[in-house]
């Protein structure tokens, strides 16, 4: 195929990226919002020797798993990459590339993977459930040839120019939605599919403090403009509301006048600013300061609440990290006398969840002000039996081990994509807890690292992967994994 040659394709698979793929003449093409089952046309975009990308022209007979999106936006935005396809076909695509990655790349058979894999555990109402949204804030940009075109109703080829230099400001109001898919160009769009309703009333007070008061919007390019983005964190258990907005400058102007705004909104709770002078694709300041109502919200997973500061990691699902949790909680077997280590426990989400049924519980995140939220969390909660470091969980681990005779009969693990360093494997296996519950957002380096559990006394007992992150192509998995070599 050539470059802008188009082809009716009919795609029979989907790509880890949720794209559709489909192949013509043995020449295979990834479609973007191609759903699998569909007929589309398709337009070559970039071709390499055995594969290319197309996109997607129209959708000639529709798969019986597309579905209208919900958003308007859900192609451009780079938020969700399969709301088209229906909601059972993404846990089925989900569940089936976990137990694809573990035969692969862990090397388990397709009897051993009958045995220990459970249903996916998707949700009732697959929109709505972010309780963190990060909205940034600028100026309507548009081509600015295009714009004159609009005017004069012409289009064509010829008005064709560099998006870089003819990119300007053309409108005076701030506005705020998302980022069109791999740029920095602001959509307008206050109603996000997968955040809470609130949002919108948020957002448009937001708006409205900024146009009364003619407070500038951030302005990439010039580095100019005071208002950079607006963090908005929702309680789902206490319904309690934070607002944070990420400045470029030191004081939010005129901020009692959003004050005023926002405190119209029920369940407002904290409003905030973070300063964040840098020039980089970083949202967040390194610190922030209160404007009115406390500094934190409250949230609840079961029964451990947690506080909650605008620069604290916090899981985005709490209905369904309630069920990763419980998972993980039975998988552990906890009857009053183990030592547990959480290792990657952010702000002690899992720690805390297991220490009433656990005798000592450790946890272990590289990041500081992570630990100081656990730690604080612990009080709150009156746990005492839970105890926190910072640093690498494979240095932690090895060094309490080595040097302090550390034991372990229950280790948890929630790592990062990159899944467990093998040092720390090895520290893990030497130590031979019964049990060990891995908790991973990658598949593929689950399996990778419970190949090498396995080779060293270990097996996989139960997998179950649970859709924390609806209409986009990611999933969450909890394994359980026994000692058997004593
Ligand atoms: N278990 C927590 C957080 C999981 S996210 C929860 O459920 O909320 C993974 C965490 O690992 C992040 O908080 C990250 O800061 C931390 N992390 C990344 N690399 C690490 C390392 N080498 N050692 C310890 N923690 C690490």
């Amino acid at each position: 195929m050539e470059k802008n040659e188009t082809a009716v394709v009919t795609i029979d698979d989907i790509g880890v990226n949720g794209e559709g793929i489909g192949k013509v003449d043995g020449y295979t093409l990834f479609i973007k919002d191609a759903v699998i089952g569909d007929v589309v046309e398709a337009k070559l975009m970039k071709g390499k020797k055995n594969y290319g990308y197309a996109r997607l022209m129209k959708v000639i007979t529709p798969s019986p798993d597309r579905v209208e999106a919900r958003c308007a936006f859900a192609r451009k935005c780079g938020g969700c990459q399969i709301q088209e396809m229906s909601y059972a076909k993404q846990l089925e695509f989900k569940a089936g590339k976990v137990r694809g990655n573990l035969q692969r790349i862990g090397g388990f058979s397709d009897e051993k993977l009958d045995e220990v894999m459970r249903p996916i555990v998707g949700m009732d109402e697959p929109f709505c459930y972010r309780n963190k949204a990060q909205f940034p804030v600028g100026y309507r940009k548009v081509n600015a040839p295009d714009m004159k075109d609009e005017m004069s109703g012409k289009t064509g080829a010829d008005s064709r120019v560099s998006k870089k230099t003819a990119l300007r400001t053309v409108s005076a109001e701030p506005i705020t939605g998302f980022y069109a898919s791999r740029t920095h160009d602001i959509i307008p769009n206050t109603d996000c599919a997968l955040g809470v309703p609130v949002n919108e009333e948020i957002l448009q007070a937001v708006l409205k403090y900024m146009k009364e008061n003619k407070i500038k919007a951030y302005d990439e390019q010039t580095g100019k403009g005071l208002i950079r983005h607006i963090l908005i964190r929702y309680g789902f258990a206490t319904k309690e509301i934070m607002v944070c907005l990420v400045i470029n400058g030191a004081e939010l102007l005129k901020s009692e006048k959003l004050v005023e705004e926002l405190v119209k909104i029920e369940g407002m709770t904290s409003i905030t600013f973070s300063k964040n002078t840098r020039r980089n694709n970083v949202i967040m300041g390194d610190t922030y300061k209160n404007v009115w109502g406390q500094d934190y919200i409250t949230d609840m997973i079961g029964d451990v609440k947690y506080q909650i500061s605008p620069l604290s990691f916090y899981q985005v699902n709490p209905v369904q990290t309630k069920v990763l949790y419980e998972k993980a909680l039975e998988y552990a077997q906890l009857t009053g006398n183990e030592n547990v280590w959480d290792l990657y426990c952010g702000i002690g989400t899992i720690s805390l969840f297991l220490a009433k049924n656990a005798k000592n519980v450790y946890g272990v995140e590289i990041v500081p002000q992570a630990i100081e939220d656990a730690k604080n969390n612990a009080e709150i909660n009156g746990i005492t039996n839970a105890k926190f470091f910072v640093g690498k969980a494979e240095e932690v681990l090895h060094r309490e081990y080595e040097e302090h005779g550390a034991n372990a009969d229950v280790i948890v693990v929630d790592p990062p994509r990159k899944g467990c360093e093998e040092t720390l494997l090895n520290t893990m296996i030497e130590m031979a807890p019964e049990r060990i519950v891995y908790v991973s957002c990658d598949s593929a380096t689950l399996a990778r690292d419970l190949k090498i559990l396995c080779e060293h006394g270990y097996e996989l007992e139960e997998c179950m992967p649970v859709d924390q992150f609806p209409m986009t192509v990611h999933v969450e998995t909890v394994v359980l994994m026994s000692r058997v070599q004593k």
